[in-house]
């Protein structure tokens, strides 16, 4: 099928459902200009001198936060300031298809908080977001923008003096309860799956996409192991697909 009836049949199974959720991996930031974690060029394969020493794995993950503070700091304010980074197509079409409540919810893996600024509402942040931190000690709540924004090697609590971390599941970490939660409610009698960005090859994306029973759609670059179950299958960019949705 050509790339226009391809899209034409995905405006037809968006509209036939009456249910539909979307699941987005590191595929939908990286047209934003957000480095992916995994791939050839992303985040895990720059290294910097300075943080040669360690496994990417672990700059961010508890160990990490807890035994050596001013080195998760560093590399965190180096590599995830998302700061002057726009969201794409793809985050304002979803937008838009939930305004005309064609989308029940968004699941993504992404950190970037760059669905809710398109607009959406319904967002199952399951690996967290960079724009909400809180104080580890006493819970208190802080800015988007404050780890970094602040002084000093570890941003602190204003209250307790406490590290102020954010709200992120970092390795060693549970996923957060609550988002997953919401996850559920999204997929829970969805009738269509929208899947972008996303190899589907670690969990949690692997697992929405091997228990779903209805029709299901992936885009991403190259081929997953869920291709051949799949519906409709796009890999061009997910920016351009989404985009070339006329409801
Ligand atoms: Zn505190």
């Amino acid at each position: 099928m050509s790339f226009e009836e391809r899209i034409e049949k995905l405006t037809q199974l968006i509209k036939e459902s009456r249910k539909t959720v979307f699941f987005g991996g590191a595929g939908v930031s990286t047209e934003s200009g957000i480095p992916d974690f995994r791939s050839k060029d992303g985040l895990y394969n720059v290294r910097d001198v300075q943080f040669e020493m360690y496994q990417p794995e672990y700059l961010l993950s508890i160990d990490c936060l807890e035994d050596r503070p001013e080195v998760f700091f560093e590399y965190y304010r180096q590599k995830l300031d998302t700061h002057g980074i726009e969201p794409n197509r793809a985050h304002y079409a979803l937008a838009e298809l939930e305004k005309k409540g064609l989308l029940a919810g968004i699941i993504t893996q992404n950190i970037d908080g760059l669905h809710q600024r398109a607009g959406s509402v319904n967002v199952a942040e399951v690996h967290g977001s960079t724009l909400r931190n809180y104080c580890s000690s006493c819970g208190t709540k802080y800015p988007a923008d404050y780890i970094f924004k602040s002084e000093g090697p570890i941003p602190r609590c204003k209250h307790c003096g406490g590290t102020v971390r954010p709200d992120v599941t970092l390795y060693g970490e549970m996923l957060p309860e609550n988002e997953l939660y919401k996850a559920d409610k999204y997929v829970s009698g969805a009738e269509l799956m929208i899947v972008g960005g996303t190899s589907l090859a670690v969990w949690p994306a692997a697992g929405y996409v091997a228990r779903f029973r209805g029709r299901l759609v992936i885009i991403n670059r190259d081929s997953t192991q869920y291709d051949s179950a799949a519906d409709l299958v796009f890999h061009e960019s997910i920016g351009e697909v989404l985009g070339s949705i006329i409801i």
